[in-house]
């Protein structure tokens, strides 16, 4: 990191949902720290965040917009522009291009909007190697990074790096992303599935009217989904022990509501909310157990992705559901900086 100019570099990770914004200021003071000057952000309920990495020599920034408000990050980078900060400037045949790197499909989609507004080029890398540089970086250089969420604590891990390899990294962003990572700039996307945090959402707000993630969070905490999932007791009036199944596993999702004779509106949007969160949480956490499984047994995995959002419902249940499908052999790993693995990827990227 030592060859960055006083330009500080800046990367890009705009996805089908969230925009992750990471940048790099070497003097406290030069650029803003992120809580600073980020209301509008705070008002739609994203979280920000700064995090000093002495490793670094200097500060990483850290920045989320909605993709659907990219003008929002437009007029941040815009601001930032003027104050002569975060562009690099690169000689292309003998002629100085401001370049932004950039990763995720809004790096080619919003490329001419960027190139129009600022005349700045989109320095373009590729996603599923953004993904995993990002998180071989976070495993390997920072503290504290990984964690285990087991009945409601938080342990970190530190990996020795010798003993990092294999690894499955399941990236939760609007689909999912399940990379056999193998070292470092060694892997390969095995599987993926649609069902991921966008079909949350989008879920979530046709059948609860939630305006955003965060109401949705929220609304999950106060529910039960008892009131919706059909359970093993509600089958079998007790737990089913001889095949491992206690009373209270969902043994289907929304499956009590055909008995009830219900409109949507006799339901309580927090019930529902929570059905839903366990749905999608269990399913993900299934999946990547039994992927897992089936490209080597890989014992470590490894949740990344802005799904997650270090939310303790969230975690806990795909930490059940790893737990239970592996009998105990295998634990979910997650990550403070779960959302930022692409854009740290593309930020470390002007390391070559
Ligand atoms: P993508 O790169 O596809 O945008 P992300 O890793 O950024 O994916 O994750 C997007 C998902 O994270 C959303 O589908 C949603 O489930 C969840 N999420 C977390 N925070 C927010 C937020 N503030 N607004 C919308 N979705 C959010």
């Amino acid at each position: 990191f030592d060859s960055y100019d006083h330009n500080s570099p800046w990367a890009l990770d705009i996805g089908g949902t969230l925009i992750k914004l990471v940048y790099f200021s070497r003097e406290d003071g030069c650029l803003e720290n992120s809580f600073g000057n980020s209301v509008r952000l705070e008002e739609v309920g994203l979280e920000t965040s700064s995090k000093n990495y002495p490793i670094l020599d200097g500060k990483l920034h850290f920045k989320k917009f909605q993709t659907s408000k990219i003008n929002e990050c437009l007029d941040f980078i815009e601001s930032k522009l003027l104050q002569g900060s975060c562009c690099r400037h690169q000689e292309v045949s003998g002629k100085k291009k401001l370049i932004i790197k950039a990763t995720g499909g809004g790096a080619y989609k919003y490329a001419d909007l960027f190139k129009e507004k600022f005349g700045v080029t989109f320095d373009k890398e590729d996603e599923m190697n953004s993904l995993v540089s990002g998180a071989n970086f976070l495993l390997k250089a920072v503290p504290c990074e990984a964690f285990t969420y087991m009945e409601g604590r938080k342990d970190f891990v530190q990996i020795n790096s010798s003993d990092l390899f294999p690894y499955l990294l399941v990236n939760i962003g609007s689909g999912i992303s399940m990379i056999k990572v193998v070292g470092d700039g060694k892997f390969e996307r095995v599987s993926g599935t649609s069902l991921g945090g966008g079909t949350l959402l989008g879920l979530g707000m046709l059948l609860t009217k939630c305006q955003s993630f965060d109401d949705l969070l929220e609304m999950s905490h106060k529910g039960d989904n008892r009131n919706i999932d059909m359970l093993v007791s509600d089958i079998y009036g007790s737990d089913y022990s001889k095949i491992g199944l206690s009373a209270r596993t969902i043994a289907s999702s929304f499956g009590k509501v055909i008995f009830d004779n219900k409109e949507l509106k006799d339901y309580k949007k927090e019930d529902i909310a929570r059905s839903l969160l366990r749905m999608i949480s269990n399913n993900l956490a299934q999946i990547a157990y039994l992927i897992a499984m089936w490209h080597g047994k890989l014992k470590r995995i490894i949740f990344g992705g802005s799904f997650t959002r270090s939310h303790e419902y969230i975690m806990e249940t795909i930490s059940d559901g790893v737990e239970y499908w592996s009998k105990g052999e295998t634990k979910a790993m997650f990550l403070r900086h779960e959302g930022f693995l692409g854009a740290l990827g593309a930020f470390k990227s002007y390391e070559k």
